[in-house]
């Protein structure tokens, strides 16, 4: 019997932060309805593709899904789906060439902050300053320590860079899956890093005016926990463009991924697909 029965389009699964040490919360997101996942945690669970999807964007249906849920059209001419999102040091907007500059107006020239994180291992990253603690958590992140706030996403895109020459800025999913991660003094990470690179962060401020560019001296180091009861000794992936019908005991759930018995499935990656989902005992 099953004890939960929905479907509608998938989303990336909504996570909230919870009290000191208790495991962070999921909600599966399909449609406008909200599922809480860790309750169910131990149960049997079948996620069903029922073959369709449709943009995350302008609803119309597509073969296949650009940029986690965007149709082609969408993909090629939305700013959010240009490579300066992920690349903002490479922003388009002060190139003269943003596809949306009204959008980019809200969205890139907002508060950004550059963070170290421990996902797999220590990581820089860049996130607008509204979303944190959500863009550490769809990471997975155990630890994360915001290091600077700057004027807009260009110049946290530039710093990333410039810490890049000793940072990390990919999390191997692979290794986050595996186990925890082994804790790190991420404060000291920050105060090495602000060393080695003082001169080049100054150099950075100067190009966009004075006050640009905010270091953060003495944040505390936020830490995450996740719901896992077991994790997979050796990883392999649920696929729903090969294999429409995923199932099998839910394990945990760690960034956007869920951990079954028999495979793990990153949900954003199959935004916008039309899915099922049953949890049975
Ligand atoms: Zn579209």
């Amino acid at each position: 019997m099953s004890l939960i029965s929905a479907s509608g389009h998938l989303s990336k699964m909504a996570i909230a932060p919870s009290a000191d040490g208790e495991p962070v919360q999921y909600q599966l997101v399909l449609d406008d309805q909200r599922i809480a996942l860790n309750e169910h945690l131990g149960k049997h669970i079948t996620l069903q593709w029922q073959g369709e999807i449709h943009c995350c964007h302008c609803g119309r249906k597509t073969k296949k899904s650009f940029a986690q849920g965007f149709c082609y059209p969408c993909f090629s001419k939305l700013a959010q789906c240009d490579s300066c999102m992920m690349s903002p040091e490479k922003c388009h907007f002060a190139a003269g060439t943003c596809r949306e500059p009204q959008w980019a107006e809200q969205v890139c020239f907002n508060d950004h902050i550059v963070y170290l994180a421990n996902s797999s291992g220590l990581k820089v990253g860049i996130t607008r300053a509204t979303q944190m603690p959500v863009r550490w958590l769809d990471q997975g992140a155990s630890q994360a320590l915001p290091i600077a706030r700057v004027k807009n996403r260009r110049l946290s895109g530039l710093i990333e860079d410039l810490l890049r020459q000793q940072v990390a800025d990919k999390t191997n999913w692979r290794a986050l899956l595996k186990g925890d991660a082994v804790p790190l003094d991420l404060g000291a990470e920050r105060d090495r890093l602000f060393d080695r690179f003082a001169a080049g962060i100054d150099a950075i401020e100067q190009q966009e005016g004075p006050g640009s560019v905010t270091l953060i001296e003495n944040a505390a180091t936020e830490t995450f926990a996740y719901p896992v009861m077991n994790y997979p000794l050796k990883i392999s992936s649920h696929n729903f463009d090969k294999t429409a019908e995923v199932s099998g005991r839910l394990e945990g759930i760690k960034g956007q991924y869920l951990l079954l018995d028999t495979g793990v499935i990153n949900l954003r990656k199959f935004t916008s697909y039309n899915t099922g989902f049953t949890v049975t005992d």
